[in-house]
């Protein structure tokens, strides 16, 4: 990195590497995809953080007894989002070293009664989920993922298209021979939210009335023993089916469904995996409903994450107050780790050179989103950022600075401004992406590799 001089100049990751680091991209990049393969839901994401995290020795924070410097605990918040923790060396009461992703994506939930015939077809309506442009969603192989509760409170769950062999879902979209009109409509209004409705099945069932739609609920009574009715008890979501796949002739990127923000949740996954002892309590928070606007129990306006930093503080103290849980999170500082948008050769147009992140040249610091005049935003404090940064250099870690696109052209937010209104010093440091949303975003494996780097430096010395 070129940071020496009186002038700025950020560098690429690659450059940074010698030979056996190099390697070790490409062996994060693997272990990464297969993450990404397993992640492809909130719910099966937070699953596969917990197996990790079982493997690493990680124990469930509610069978403790007491809490000892080195012990490293995790909590699940309804199966959609997890804390992961190792004690540190002073109580948590002294406060924490946080870093906090999501794990829900933009994607296309079923609706409560999704099930119709037209066209000789059983089809599944959808509402679609966070910030997706509508026509990358249709003509492409989706997966249905998720949770159903039956009628007697038991629990099926589904998951199918990602498999190999797996039958996929589909949404269909006009033949080019017939788009005269649509092709009119703005790229926003070409295809509608009432549109995005994905066949399910054609083999037409005995009966004599909704023939279509009886096929499909006679195999899905069948395998999840489920009735129509048991839709309106569930959590069903179409997703990309295709799984992580290498980009380029040299295999340097990723693309995958759901980098934004499984790339943050992995990469600080695999930093706090790497922590075996600490001066404070290093915590990676893996929330939901973020792309929604952090809403709800799981996501980060939740208190659960307070509630749960109280658990902890009353085993290591016998008793915790609310004030003392106020006292803990203002003492802590949080990593809000989420994706920032890469310039793309493609749309130059919509960023500042100057101010955008690149593929390739490290984890990306950003010290305000929003939109308009940084409305919304939790925007970082010098001091803050002059303390992540000094971390950041002294372990070799290359960076960037980062913002989301030209001043005006539009906007977005993270989970920052939450803990920060905690009285937490926050920065937002991520991984920069392409095609942010899209049903196949891509990343750097280099800035994978560098970001956990980061994100363990912060937890050790920052
Ligand atoms: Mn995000
Ligand atoms: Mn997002």
């Amino acid at each position: 990195m070129e940071k020496s001089g009186l002038s700025v100049r950020y560098g690429l990751v690659w450059d940074s590497l010698n030979d056996e680091q190099r390697a070790a991209v490409m062996e994060v990049g693997e272990d990464y995809k297969r993450f990404m393969d397993a992640s492809k839901t909130e719910r099966l994401c937070a699953r596969e953080i917990v197996r990790r995290a079982q493997q690493q020795g990680f124990s469930e924070l509610q069978s403790k007894k007491s809490l000892k410097p080195g012990d490293k605990v995790y909590s699940v918040n309804r199966g959609k989002s997890v804390m992961l923790a190792v004690i540190g060396r002073q109580n948590v009461a002294q406060g924490l070293s946080i870093v906090g992703s999501h794990i829900d994506s933009p994607r296309l939930d079923l609706k409560q009664n999704p099930l119709y015939e037209d066209g000789s077809m059983a089809l599944l309506k959808t509402h679609y989920y966070g910030g997706v442009r509508k026509y990358q969603w249709v003509a492409r192989p989706l997966a249905l993922c998720g949770t159903v509760v039956l009628r007697d409170g038991s629990i099926a769950e589904i998951e199918v298209g990602s498999a190999p062999g797996d039958p996929v879902f589909y949404i269909s979209d006009l033949l080019p021979h017939l788009s005269a009109d649509q092709n009119k409509k703005t790229l926003a209004e070409g295809i509608t939210g009432e549109d995005l409705n994905a066949v399910a099945g054609t083999l037409p069932g005995a009966e004599t009335d909704r023939r279509f739609a009886t096929g499909v609920l006679r195999l899905l009574n069948e395998k999840y023993g489920m009735t129509e009715e048991d839709f309106v008890s569930a959590e069903l979501e179409l997703v990309p089916a295709e799984n992580a796949r290498d980009v380029g002739f040299d295999r340097s990127c990723v693309a995958a469904y759901g980098h934004d923000d499984r790339v943050c949740a992995y990469t600080s996954m695999q930093a706090l995996f790497d922590v075996q002892e600490c001066e404070k309590t290093a915590v990676a928070l893996f929330v939901d409903k973020e792309e929604v606007g952090s809403m709800g129990n799981t996501g980060m306006h939740s208190r659960y994450f307070a509630n749960v930093v109280g658990q902890m503080i009353r085993l290591q103290e016998g008793a915790c107050s609310g004030f003392d849980v106020d006292l803990a999170l203002a003492k802590s500082a949080l990593l809000s780790s989420d994706v920032a948008a890469a310039l793309d050769p493609n749309y130059p147009t919509v960023a500042d050179p100057r101010n955008a992140a690149v593929l390739g040249k490290g984890v990306t610091l950003v010290k305000y989103t929003g939109s308009r005049g940084k409305s919304g935003s939790n925007d970082a404090s010098a001091e803050f950022i002059g303390r992540v940064r000094r971390c950041f250099g002294e372990a070799g870690v290359v960076w960037q600075t980062g913002e989301l696109g030209k001043v005006d052209q539009g906007g977005g937010g993270t989970i920052a401004y939450i803990l920060a209104n905690c009285d937490m010093d926050v920065l937002d440091v991520g991984v920069p992406v392409l095609s942010m949303h899209a049903p196949f975003e891509l990343v750097s494996k280099a800035d994978v590799y560098m970001t956990i780097r980061a994100y363990r430096a912060f937890y050790k010395s920052c």
